[in-house]
């Protein structure tokens, strides 16, 4: 059987063996010390990166998002967010766990949203209310499709939440593809955040750890969480050199992953049966519809398998495909190949 193209998500990937040499020759240090040169070097070239004071090395982005969420809020405050945000549906209800707060969702178009729909959601100063304390913001937005927010309305949204006193965290999981989609630089995006993280494990392809980035205030006072929830850890050079690695190697080829995404919805949209507007796709995440195909999102997906394609399913009758740096375009071909054949067997 041939190999299998997963297109299930961006963090299947395989370490490569240069990453893996680089990794095993990294130098390291107790980290709790500050003695890990490796993950100072990487915390270094991130807050670089981004435009902020300094930076945490951590082991997953759930973990930033939540710790930047414990730095900026107490028990009971609200976070404004998109109603298909990440912490609202995939960190495990860490939000109400281990940071005790409310989330205030609101609709915007595929994961953005206003001023004026922010403006509308901020609390008034009573005693009834929560306290609306953070602004949450993904770029690009995994759930809607890997949507890029435009940066002027990214700029008004911020300024919008500033005049109000309520603090700014960017989700940027996946902030590189937006960069190499659009040529706006990694600062410009971070510049009006009070605190950001990158993932290093979904397009760049190291195997562990993202990144939180912000004022050297705010870092020192996330040490402290990173300590409390456990995510302290010590000789963490060996895999925090994958992230090196990654930052290095990883990002330019990201538009590789981008017009892979678009080959495929491009592949898609000549079948009938399926829902999709290829205009949609602006990075690596391609979602559709197949609700009129007959065929509920499982069986689909196992019908697929047997072609060795897998992709994956959120919710309803919504498919999804993610490229990354382990698929090129000869898997592409093969994967809209594979679901011609089950949606259009003479195809
Ligand atoms: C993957 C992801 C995260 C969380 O990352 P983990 O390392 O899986 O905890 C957070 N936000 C977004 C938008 C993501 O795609």
């Amino acid at each position: 059987m041939a190999k299998l193209i997963d297109l299930s998500t961006d963090t299947v990937t395989q370490p490569s063996q240069e990453m893996r040499r680089f990794m095993a020759s990294a130098p390291v240090g107790d980290l709790q010390k500050g003695e890990d040169p490796t993950v100072n070097k990487l915390e270094e070239m991130v807050a670089d990166l981004l435009g902020k004071e300094a930076a945490v090395y951590l082991p997953s982005g759930t973990m930033c998002n939540q710790i930047a969420f414990r730095v900026h809020t107490k028990p009971s405050d609200e976070v404004i967010m998109h109603e298909e945000s990440h912490p609202a549906h995939l960190e495990g209800g860490a939000i109400a766990s281990l940071c005790q707060l409310m989330i205030y969702p609101v609709k915007g178009d595929r994961g953005t949203f206003t001023a004026e729909t922010l403006r509308a959601a901020i609390r008034p100063n009573d005693v009834l209310y929560p306290r609306s304390r953070v602004v949450f913001i993904e770029n690009t937005h995994n759930l809607c499709g890997g949507t890029i927010w435009p940066l002027d309305q990214l700029k008004t949204v911020c300024e919008e939440a500033k005049r109000n006193g309520i603090a700014l965290h960017l989700d940027g999981s996946r902030l590189f593809n937006a960069c190499m989609a659009t040529g706006v630089n990694p600062r410009d995006y971070c510049s009006s955040f009070d605190s950001c993280m990158i993932a290093l494990t979904k397009g760049l392809g190291a195997p562990v750890g993202s990144v939180l980035a912000g004022s050297k205030e705010f870092i020192t006072e996330a040490l402290r969480w990173r300590r409390a929830f456990g995510g302290a850890m010590r000789q963490a050079g060996i895999i925090a050199a994958a992230g090196i690695y990654a930052l290095t190697h990883n990002i330019d080829r990201l538009c590789e992953d981008h017009a892979n995404a678009s080959r495929l919805a491009c592949g898609l949209s000549e079948i009938p049966a399926i829902r999709i507007d290829p205009s949609h796709v602006q990075t690596n995440i391609v979602v559709y519809d197949i609700a009129n195909t007959g065929l509920l999102p499982d069986e689909f997906m196992s019908r697929l398998m047997e072609f060795g394609v897998r992709m994956s399913s959120y919710r309803g009758t919504t498919v999804r495909a993610v490229t990354h740096l382990d698929v090129d375009r000869e898997d592409i071909d093969v994967a809209v190949n594979a679901v011609k054949s089950v949606l259009m067997p003479s195809h």
